[in-house]
């Protein structure tokens, strides 16, 4: 291990993150390949930086069909300027690009998970190469740390802003108070389904500020949850002191994730009718989904039940279910 700890990485940024003023350039990354031997990934980044003060670290796509992050974070690098930054800004609109590119989830690649390849591997995979950057060279220069996320192909959410609850909460009141600098019309206390390896606990761990969101999903972008995304990034900018100028209010409500109870999973495959959507009210025990199987007519569905009382604040999106798939989450106003 001590060897792969101490090897250099093989990314180099075509950018000097320490020079004043707007730098547009990429990471870069040499990967070998049948179309082109001496080739390279090359991740797009923009580093904005005026004199001293706090870096944020803002990136979307880290998983490729989300679109919210990278929409926003492509309009902020195209349009921020050095004389509005006290500090710096990195930008990185597409943290997994091969999967950004090819509007995926994981890497067409080797099939990494960007958000379940923490710390990474500087003789990793692609992905691992590009998270063990993030994890010893980005995380480090940064201060605040903003991963735009949604929901994806398979996943939708009502629009909220996140933090983890923290055993340093010093730390965790900090981040929480990002979240609330975000504005989105949610705000949640989010419980992870399995957080080993994801990008928000190598921030987290190292003491960072980290906000993370659920912009919506289904494999693409509303005008909606664009305006959230952009307005919550420079409202969190604001906060952070690195652009002047007042944070733009707007209503939030605040949900918790107090228990693994939030969660509802199928257990059978088949045919899902939504029966609550994002939004509703729901009640311990009331009917949230049926799953009607599909092989043939005349079989009952088998109901999905809340197991909590609460919001629906998540739900699987695609009209079809395997066994194992999240069917949805219930959130627990505070
Ligand atoms: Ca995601």
């Amino acid at each position: 291990m001590t060897k792969t700890e101490t090897r250099p990485s093989s990314i180099t940024a075509t950018v000097d993150f320490e020079a004043d003023g707007v730098h547009h350039g990429f990471l870069q990354l040499p990967y070998s390949r049948d179309d082109s031997a001496w080739g390279s990934v090359m991740v797009p980044l923009a580093v904005v930086k005026n004199g001293e003060g706090p870096t944020a670290l803002l990136t979307g796509g880290n998983h490729g069909d989300e679109y919210e992050g990278p929409v926003a974070l492509f309009d902020l690098a195209q349009k921020l300027t050095a004389e509005e930054v006290s500090g710096r800004v990195i930008i990185i609109p597409a943290m997994n690009y091969p999967a950004f590119c090819a509007g995926t989830r994981t890497s067409p690649i080797d099939k990494g998970n960007m958000n379940r390849s923490f710390p990474g591997r500087p003789d990793g995979t692609v992905t691992e190469k590009l998270a063990d950057y993030f994890q010893r060279t980005l995380l480090p220069l940064a201060d605040v740390v903003l991963d735009i996320h949604s929901g994806g192909k398979t996943l939708d959410f009502l629009p909220f802003a996140a933090a983890h609850t923290l055993e340093d909460k010093d730390q965790e009141a900090k981040c929480f108070a990002g979240v609330a600098a975000f504005a989105a019309p949610w705000s949640l206390r989010m419980v992870e389904i399995d957080a080993a390896g994801m990008y928000d606990t190598a921030a987290e761990e190292m003491g960072k500020v980290f906000v993370t969101t659920e912009l919506g999903g289904g494999g693409s972008a509303r005008a909606e949850t664009i305006e959230i995304a952009k307005r919550g990034v420079r409202n969190l900018l604001c906060h952070s002191g690195i652009l002047t100028g007042e944070i733009e209010q707007a209503p939030t409500r605040w949900l918790d994730m107090p228990s693994g109870e939030c969660f509802v999973f199928a257990e059978d495959p088949g045919l899902v009718e939504v029966c609550r959507d994002l939004g509703d009210l729901v009640k311990a025990g009331e009917v949230i989904a049926r799953v009607h199987p599909i092989g043939k007519t005349g079989a009952a569905p088998v109901e999905y039940r809340a197991k909590i009382d609460g919001i629906i604040a998540g739900r699987h999106f695609p009209g079809l279910v395997k066994s194992g798939d999240f069917l949805a989450v219930v959130g627990v106003a505070e």
